[in-house]
């Protein structure tokens, strides 16, 4: 996938004039935003486990390369093969080899945002292979040709009509109406494709190091039919996906499908360990894990370590009013939203997506529901002063900052300023309350109205209740 994070602002006005892709992602405030605040009013010990799971990641992350090590040990015990890769390129040559070894031609894959990372599709399709995504959003992203938008969710920007429509093309026959006959549609193509498939490859939620496992979780059953079915079975996976124990796993697993979708556990949580052993039905008979690193260790023992902390359930997308506004295409590569913001700067470069840490109110909410506590303002804010610094802030937004800044330091002045200003804002805002066009700052107004402060400055207030205190 070709970066646009550069044309972040542009994207964005587009998504925002979009009216079904509005409508598509209504949905979340009135579904994940939901389930979430339940499934987490509905355990008691939620935000304890929470510090659990930061502690769990910065210990891990502490010692990652012990591990790492353990992990592989336990692998190769197991009867399986550990690949290290240092980039994307080492990766997909990994799998393309392990492909042709196996003399694939089918290969099924299970959702897995690393596999978007290191664009594996075009290239196994272009080393003559023929990837099948089996889930069935990124099935019907694969055949519209479109990228995932969410990272739980990948075809949370279309709405019913328009994956009718999709499926409808692709399948031929009468337009499917109902969610049941549309999973039923896509079920009858992916079965056949299971069966043929030689290699199937998944992502992995979590490492287990003292057990050498792959956990996937998955609502819909792919991933196990991906990996159960074919001969070979190919993990990929980023090396900050390790824990040490399986104990571990399964406090981050508490946390993960309650941040994400609000259930306490998605319907299928799978672990896989080696290749067939004796005696067992089923199974593939070889194993192969990618560890992939794509520039995580460079960020160990910087202020971005703590972003290796991300178990990419999607929530700090899910709360982040500029995601639910501009949608994740908008943010121009694979991972969207705050943690996207924060996440593409460092692997893709600042000078690549420099808008991306722009693209926040900064109004704490993504930072709230992090079930690791990753504190994504603070990380954005790091990015913001980066791209100040290497002079990739535009000369108008710099002049801005600067004159921000002489005032800011002149305390008097700034709280005259600021009072003229909410003065002013007020008496624009007339009786209605609200502001249709802002002057000098169009770009706030230009898709809704901005509501004119209704009483004084907050240093005003805080004054007078300073005064009125014995
Ligand atoms: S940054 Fe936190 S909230 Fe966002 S996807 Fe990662 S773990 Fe979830």
């Amino acid at each position: 996938m070709e970066p646009t994070a550069l044309a972040f602002k542009d994207n964005a006005r587009k998504a925002i004039a979009n009216p079904d892709l509005q409508d598509a992602l209504g949905r979340i405030r009135s579904g994940w935003q939901v389930t979430r605040r339940r499934a987490a009013l509905a355990l008691d010990e939620f935000e304890a486990l929470r510090d659990r799971g930061r502690d769990i990641k910065n210990h891990t992350l502490a010692h990652l390369d012990l591990y790492l090590e353990a992990f592989e040990a336990k692998v190769e015990e197991n009867g399986g093969r550990v690949h290290w890769a240092r980039d994307a390129a080492e990766a997909r040559t990994v799998v393309r080899d392990i492909c042709k070894e196996a003399g694939a031609k089918t290969v099924t894959k299970s959702k897995s945002m690393v596999t978007e990372e290191i664009a594996l599709n075009p290239y196994l399709e272009a080393n003559g292979l023929t990837p099948v995504e089996t889930d069935l959003g990124e099935w019907i992203l694969q055949v519209s040709g479109q990228a995932p938008s969410h990272l739980v969710g990948p075809v949370v920007h279309l709405t019913k009509p328009e994956i009718a429509g999709i499926m409808q093309k692709e399948l031929g026959g009468p337009r499917l109406e109902t969610a049941e006959e549309m999973v039923g549609a896509a079920r009858r193509v992916l079965r056949q494709k299971y069966q043929d498939a030689d290699v199937g490859i998944t992502g992995a939620n979590f490492l287990v190091a003292e057990t050498g496992t792959a956990i996937t979780v998955t609502n819909e059953g792919n991933a196990e039919l991906t990996h159960g079915l074919p001969r070979v079975h190919v993990v990929i996976a980023t090396i900050e996906k390790l824990v040490p124990r399986m104990l571990d796993a399964f406090t981050l697993l508490r946390l993960l499908a309650r941040s994400a979708t609000g259930q306490e556990f998605t319907s299928y949580t799978t672990l896989v360990s080696g290749p067939k052993g004796k005696g067992d039905l089923d199974g593939p008979e070889a194993f192969h894990v990618v560890l992939l690193d794509n520039g995580r260790t460079k960020m160990l023992g910087t202020a971005f370590q703590e972003m290796l902390r991300c178990i990419k359930c999607g929530a700090c997308m899910n709360h982040c009013p500029v995601y639910l506004a501009a949608g994740g295409h908008s943010y121009g590569w694979v991972y969207p939203g705050p943690m996207g913001s924060v996440l593409t700067p460092q692997l893709l470069g600042i000078e690549k997506a420099h808008p991306l840490p722009n693209a926040s109110t900064f109004c704490g909410r993504c930072e709230e529901v992090c079930p690791v506590r990753i504190p994504l303002p603070r990380l954005m804010r790091l990015w913001r002063e980066e791209a100040f610094r290497r002079d990739l802030v535009p000369p108008t937004a710099r002049r801005g900052l600067r004159l921000w800044g002489w005032l800011a330091a002149r305390p008097a002045l700034y709280r005259r300023a600021a009072g003229l200003a909410s003065g002013a804002l007020r008496l624009l805002g007339g009786r209605r309350g609200r502001l249709r066009r802002l002057p000098l700052a169009g770009g706030w107004t230009g898709s809704r109205d901005l509501p004119a402060p209704e009483g004084g400055t907050f240093m005003a207030a805080w004054k007078r209740q300073q005064g009125r205190r014995p």
